[in-house]
């Protein structure tokens, strides 16, 4: 029997869901129930990012424990994915230890293997977006989806070496066809690709909310 995985993005608990929140799910339900009903083994995931800068500031404005608060919104989305109907397998929350044991030894592997070094990073950080903003992308000096400015920010971090994997990411593509799919996706990753890879910070320095 053939298998197929599908998972959403895991949400962020700082908001409750919405409208927008709900139709990724819906569209990855309909694709889940149709797998099934054509006999094919399948899996389908869902889940809550729980260690976001915003979700711990959210909890201490509440005057919350942040896994206090990340318990409350488990059942809060949990509710409404119910009144959906979303046929989801497994729900998996990023403070569980099957997630932290499944990180730990991945990052592990990934250090193994030499692809883990010690740099600084400096730049526009948008706490809303919780991401590095180029300058360029910036508008009058903001975030361009928040309409804030962002934080200059300059802190020790972890880099994960992805430069290293440019040649090695090009070549399986080109050797799997339909690995990347649907072809205007597959085209704008190999563009990014050809534009070169910078290797990524993969740490937040000062917060003690997340996996050490
Ligand atoms: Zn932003």
């Amino acid at each position: 029997m053939s298998k197929f995985y599908l998972t959403t993005a895991i949400d962020y608990v700082n908001s409750r869901p919405h409208l927008g929140t709900a139709y990724e799910k819906i569209a990855a339900d309909v694709i889940a129930r149709y797998k099934r009903l054509c006999g094919v083994d399948t899996r389908f995931m869902m889940g809550n990012d729980e260690h976001s800068q915003n979700v711990f500031q959210r909890a201490r404005e509440l005057n919350k424990d942040p896994l206090e608060f990340c318990d409350e919104m488990e059942s809060a989305f949990r509710e409404v994915w119910g009144r959906l109907d979303i046929s989801f397998d497994d729900f998996i929350r990023t403070t569980e230890s099957r997630h932290r044991v499944a990180v730990t030894t991945l990052v592990s592997r990934i250090a193994e293997a030499g692809d883990i070094y010690e740099g600084f990073y400096e730049g526009w950080y948008c706490v809303s977006c919780e991401a590095f903003k180029q300058e360029k992308d910036l508008i009058d000096g903001n975030c361009p989806v928040h309409q804030k400015p962002p934080d200059w920010i300059k802190e020790k971090n972890y880099f994960f070496r992805l430069s290293r994997y440019q040649q090695r990411l090009r070549e399986h593509y080109d050797d799997h066809p339909g690995f990347l799919e649907p072809p205007s996706r597959r085209n704008e990753i190999l563009r990014l690709i050809e534009a070169g890879l910078e290797d990524i910070s993969m740490s937040r320095t000062g917060q003690a909310w997340g996996i050490p």
